[in-house]
């Protein structure tokens, strides 16, 4: 297809691999790719007249067939303890959040995948919204890209620098590969955001077969939204697990694991007397037996018409302590941002559904279709 015909290419879309193959069908070298790369990524420029080291020529051209255009933000929430949640809005009108999370010399960006999510897990606010969309590359990459130049800009925020990316906010990011997996190469890229492999992390819920795709393609560390040590359980809280069993998963695990020994960890919601008695602690030990993960224990964060509350600190306490003297590496993670509604799993309150009952009516047969061929 003629670049010509097809109306103007969004840049952002695209990996050193496609700007490499945007720029061969414009008859331009690869090195092309990675200076624009650093305009775009590094230097934050949308505007191609301002990027000097191309020709003239080139220049006029991408003027009339590309653009750099990211979500615009429409609202910035600081929280007291120094969080900021980011509104962004999509070019259809749907807006996402995002959250960042100063915490002594470390910024991390937690970052969306989808508008929505289809697995709906019972404890989860953006579940609870349903499936919306999935984002573009533009959109998910968009999002730290934004954010890099805004906290540059803002005289209020004292820690500025993004420093990893966590993939937890609203959606199942493996449900939206070919978007995501561009994304995440150009948050390792050296020309653009230079993190570290161990300073990304993807989270899911367990996607077997495109955590073995992943595995092909990226070294990223993997968070996996475990939650229960049994099947009769996970079946209730994470459905997903009804077709992605937790021994498949665990056998999953230590492949990834032992490929390249890349880093995972095990994320456990901790759900007032659902899933946190000593005796879940105990058999979770056992799941993970040759499976050198670490746990991350999550404080359930509790949103409206949620069915579940919060395990008391004792609970949490107590079943870090089993796990610790079982030998298994635990930490439990810092609740934050609570009052902007912008903890984990809470990214969802304000999204609009601006996509047209039609458009919705083709994602969810298309999700149906796709289901059914996995
Ligand atoms: N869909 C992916 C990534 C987004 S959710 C996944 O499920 O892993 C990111 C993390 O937030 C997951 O571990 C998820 O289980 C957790 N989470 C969701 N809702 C939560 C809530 N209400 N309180 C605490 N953690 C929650
Ligand atoms: Fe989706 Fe993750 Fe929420 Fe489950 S926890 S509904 S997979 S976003």
């Amino acid at each position: 297809m003629s670049l010509l015909a097809a109306g103007k290419v969004n840049l952002l879309n695209y990996d050193h691999d496609g700007l490499v193959a945007f720029f061969a069908e414009l008859g331009e070298k690869r090195f092309r790719a990675t200076q624009m790369i650093k305009w775009i990524h590094q230097e934050g420029e949308t505007d191609f007249a301002a990027m000097t080291n191309l020709s003239k020529l080139l220049r006029v051209k991408l003027e009339e067939i590309a653009e750099v255009r990211g979500p615009d933000v429409v609202m910035q929430h600081p929280s007291n303890d120094g969080t900021h949640k980011w509104l962004l809005r999509m070019d259809d009108g749907n807006c996402i959040e995002c959250v960042f999370i100063p915490d002594r010399g470390r910024g991390t960006l937690c970052v969306s995948s989808q508008v929505g999510c289809a697995l709906n897990c019972s404890f989860c606010a953006t579940g609870a919204h349903g499936f919306n969309r999935d984002l573009t590359t533009a959109e998910i990459i968009g999002q730290v890209w934004a954010v890099k130049h805004r906290l540059e800009q803002d005289v209020t925020c004292v820690e500025k620098k993004i420093t990893n990316v966590v993939m937890m906010g609203m959606g199942e990011p493996l449900l939206n590969f070919d978007s995501v997996v561009p994304a995440l190469n150009l948050m390792l890229n050296d020309n653009a955001y230079n993190l570290s492999k161990y300073r990304v992390t993807l989270s899911t819920s367990g996607i077997i077969p495109a955590m073995q795709r992943l595995c092909e393609v990226s070294d990223v560390a993997l968070a996996v939204s475990l939650h229960a040590p049994n099947d009769a359980l996970r079946n209730v809280l994470v459905p997903i697990n009804k077709k992605y069993p937790l021994k498949d998963l665990m056998q999953m695990c230590r492949e990834y694991f032992t490929d390249k020994r890349r880093h995972i960890t095990m994320e456990y919601v901790m759900l007032d007397g659902i899933n946190d008695q000593p005796q879940h602690a105990k058999e979770l030990v056992r799941l993970l037996q040759g499976v050198p993960a670490k746990v991350n224990l999550i404080p359930f964060n509790p949103f409206p018409m949620s069915q579940y509350k919060r395990s008391s600190l004792e609970a949490i306490n107590r079943f870090r302590d089993v796990l610790i003297h079982a030998g298994v590496h635990t930490i439990t993670r810092k609740t934050r941002g609570e009052d902007i509604a912008a903890a984990c799993g809470q990214l969802a309150g304000d999204f609009q559904d601006r996509t047209t009952r039609r458009q919705r009516n083709i994602n969810k047969q298309q999700l149906v279709e796709s289901e059914a061929a996995g």
